[in-house]
């Protein structure tokens, strides 16, 4: 099955970067792109119009946890703490509101939020996504069929996935004072590891190669050094990505610091983390202050020099009053960085908008984070890290995840500059059809692969008896 799309403004891939064709022509055959360019002048079985389209490489959101996201909204926003000197720490929603809600949930619960979570990132033209689950804060020790059921609802629903299954030594929260607690699991979490790495093993290839799997120690301060050398063991022998939460706050930076005697960078180096298959989640804190140039310059030569991406999540970090300091100026110090939703809204149009603006803010320049590097964490960037050089571009070879964006609206008319569109002016609705591994999943704006309003109806009926649970 040979089709054609046509008559859009196409943004292309040249093997450096994107370019635009206008108007333009992308070709696919099955799951493979097969040409893009200005002309066209082969068979093709069927032809979609993308007159007033932008055809533009499904978006990479590299980072996002859908199964207990619907139940922290409305509980996480809005709330902050104050430490000992009266300074805000935003420590309460971290370690406190968000491990509370995540023991409110229950497996049903979970999937229910995994359904309408998929069913946003679809709509709003994510293709790939990367789940980090955390069912080990319910699932008891080793427990993996929540991980598993969610899997299936990505699969179900034609998205392409990274499931990561999260494991870790101990887990934290907070003392009524505001102060931090560490407390190990029983075995030091290693049964649940094992069953996690058992699923990444099995898992791995499963719907048609669009689920693919990867190892995912929760956070760098719940991680003990042997279980960190342990999940690089596996990662190499598995040949699959591994993802870290790092760099979330000043406490974490100051506990590693403590604890392993070492920066956060040199700890995950000295753990023989560091590699182009690696992913920093967060990124924020990764020196005392939180500003990159205050990195040693070992540790930036050795963030660059192993090709370790940071994924941003910059609406997050802007919600809980934190910015990236900053993406212009990973860019200059040559480090890889890809985008991520993390949690609500689902949309990463909203993240490149945020990580643009914020970027622009914190380096009083409003040349800061120009749109066509954000465009490209969105897209190449998050395919790189996951060693994916057939994702996110469009070009003769790569898979068929194309998504296709609405210009012939009073927002968007003229587009000059397609990039300036979708980064600064864009957002998910915008969306109007997308297609991932040559099959369309959302057509006129609307998913095609799932009852969304029995879908939610579902999750509001789970998120009665989940609410009913919580005591904050
Ligand atoms: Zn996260």
């Amino acid at each position: 099955m040979i089709t054609e799309i046509r008559n859009g403004t196409v943004i292309a891939w040249n093997g450096t970067e994107h370019f635009v064709i206008d108007p333009g022509v992308v070709v696919f055959s099955g799951n493979e792109i097969t040409f893009v360019g200005a002309n066209f002048d082969g068979y093709s079985d069927s032809i979609i119009d993308a007159t007033g389209r932008i055809v533009m490489p499904g978006l990479i959101n590299c980072h996002l946890h859908v199964t207990d996201t619907p139940f922290t909204q409305g509980y996480l926003e809005d709330i902050g703490d104050k430490g000992p000197a009266g300074s805000a720490t935003n420590l309460v929603s971290l370690y406190k509101v968000l491990p509370e809600v995540r023991h409110a949930t229950d497996p049903n619960a979970q999937v229910a939020a995994a359904e309408c979570a998929f069913a946003e990132l679809a709509r709003t033209g994510s293709t790939t996504v990367v789940e980090l689950g955390y069912d080990y804060e319910i699932g008891g020790n080793g427990d993996i069929s929540a991980t598993e059921r969610v899997a299936e609802v990505a699969g179900r629903l034609g998205l392409r996935c990274y499931s990561g299954p999260r494991y870790r030594t101990r887990h934290y929260g907070q003392n009524s004072d505001g102060s931090i607690f560490y407390k190990d699991y029983p075995n030091k979490g290693r049964s649940r590891f094992d069953v996690c790495a058992e699923f990444c093993e099995q898992w791995n290839g499963r719907f048609d190669d669009r689920l693919r799997t990867m190892l995912a120690p929760g956070q760098v301060d719940t991680c003990d050094a042997e279980l960190l050398k342990e999940t690089r063991r596996i990662g190499d022998s598995l040949k699959i990505p591994i993802q870290l939460h790092a760099g979330q706050s000043p406490n974490e930076f100051r506990r590693v610091g403590k604890t392993e005697e070492r920066t956060t960078v040199e700890y995950l180096e000295e753990c023989g983390l560091l590699g182009p298959d690696f992913i920093i989640g967060h990124g924020q804190i990764m020196s005392g202050d939180g500003d990159m140039y205050s990195m040693a310059s070992h540790e930036v030569a050795v963030l660059r020099d192993s090709e370790t991406t940071i994924c941003h999540l910059p609406w997050v970090k802007a919600r809980r009053g934190g910015v990236i300091n900053s993406i212009q100026k990973y860019k200059d110090l040559g480090i890889r960085q890809s985008l991520g939703t993390d949690t609500f809204p689902f949309d990463l149009f909203n993240d490149m908008r945020m990580a643009a603006v914020v970027c622009k803010i914190v380096e009083h320049a409003a040349d800061a984070a120009p749109s066509e590097d954000v465009f490209a964490m969105a897209t190449t960037g998050g395919a790189n890290a996951l060693g994916r050089a057939d994702l996110g571009r469009l070009a003769p070879g790569c898979r068929a995840d194309i998504v296709l964006v609405r210009v012939d609206t009073p927002k968007a008319a003229p587009v000059y500059d397609p990039f300036k569109f979708l980064v600064l002016s864009a957002n998910g609705e915008d969306v109007d059809r997308v297609i991932v591994d040559g099959t369309t999943i959302v057509k006129d704006g609307t998913l095609q692969t799932l009852d969304v309003p029995a879908a939610v109806h579902r999750l509001n009926e789970a998120s009665k008896r989940v609410w009913k649970r919580l005591d904050l």
